[in-house]
């Protein structure tokens, strides 16, 4: 078995990601990106945009010096 690299659209920004990404939380089956995942979820928890946006870079970073 080849192990492909599948590209997905996220359906939310229209990013392309090849990582495993996360479900939406709106209908439970919809495939988004994960960062869009993390925005919902926060978004879920009462965090507002610019927030979730700080929040984001800070994953980011985190991943980068991994
Ligand atoms: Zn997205």
């Amino acid at each position: 078995m080849k192990n492909e690299i599948q590209l997905r659209k996220c359906t939310k920004c229209g990013k392309l990601f090849s990582e495993r990404g996360a479900v939406s939380r709106v209908d439970n089956v919809t495939i988004i990106c994960s960062d869009c995942g993390t925005r919902e979820t926060l978004e879920s928890i009462g965090v507002g945009e610019k927030e979730q946006e700080k929040i984001l870079d800070t994953i980011h970073n985190t991943v980068h010096t991994n």
